[in-house]
């Protein structure tokens, strides 16, 4: 049976910092995306690039999204990024509670406000959730749903077929597909997640709610992911900026 479709997210963090190589990058990546079967690819520039990387034409396998936003749209807010600024640049896809923002102060009811106002307007948020360490107990199991709940507290049952989770252990961020998760680690823990999406939203909705892994995806270890972890697709950090190595990723994900 073929899986679902599957979602290869780039965050580009501040790793591209000039639009020129923003744009480099768009357009070697697009011409692989174009290609794919199965699946879409969405590219998370720094949001002073957002106007700047990708063509004005939109394409139905290759988005623009952000790494952040602002949770409400209101004018006297220095420094931030409205919901409204990011749909008119043509956002469909937002990354809210990265780990590296929720390490500056982020809170899981900061991040389901953020979740609210992408819903808003129509943009996706990339819920992003993952434990710090793996304790022998299995403590992280309870981490982790209080994690998901509260970060999608404000996510309606109406609401939640539009929202992507972005399952990412912290101690598996920035470092090589050594360090990442084992596939059967992955299975085991997409189904936990699963089973609290459908506690919050019912079997039906809660099981359509994508789930995809980041931590170390390398074009060595996404088949053994995609294969054997479950998940629906990647959010793809220091790989991502490599075009050639992303472009591996989303070759192999696709294939499966
Ligand atoms: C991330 O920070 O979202 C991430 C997945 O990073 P990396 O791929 O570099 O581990």
């Amino acid at each position: 049976m073929k899986s679902r479709k599957h979602l290869i997210v780039g965050n580009w963090k501040m790793y591209i910092d000039t639009p020129l190589k923003g744009k480099r990058l768009w357009a070697s990546v697009s011409r692989m995306a174009v290609r794919t079967k199965r699946s879409a690819v969405v590219l998370c520039p720094p949001m002073a690039l957002l106007g700047s990387v990708a063509p004005s034409r939109s394409h139905e396998k290759i988005f623009l999204g952000a790494q952040d936003l602002f949770w409400d749209g209101a004018p006297a807010r220095t420094g931030e990024t409205s919901p409204y600024v990011l749909r008119s640049l043509g956002v469909r896809f937002v990354l809210v509670g990265h780990s590296e923002r929720r390490a500056l102060g982020e809170t899981d009811e900061i991040i389901s406000a953020k979740a609210r106002a992408a819903l808003s307007v129509g943009i996706t948020p990339i819920i992003c959730v993952g434990e710090k360490v793996r304790d022998h107990h299995g403590d992280y199991f309870s981490y982790l749903e209080a994690h998901i709940t509260k970060s999608c507290a404000s996510v309606s049952k109406k609401q939640a077929s539009k929202i992507v989770i972005a399952y990412e252990p912290i101690w598996a961020i920035g470092k090589s597909a050594a360090d990442a998760m084992t596939p059967e680690m992955l299975h085991e823990t997409v189904l936990f997640i699963k089973k609290i999406l459908v506690r919050l939203y019912g079997r039906k909705i809660g099981l359509l709610i994508p789930i995809l892994y980041g931590g170390s995806v390398e074009p060595g270890n996404v088949e053994g992911l995609v294969a054997h972890g479950t998940v629906d697709g990647f959010l793809v950090g220091h790989a991502s900026v490599d075009a050639e190595a992303f472009c591996d990723i989303i070759r192999a994900a696709d294939a499966l």
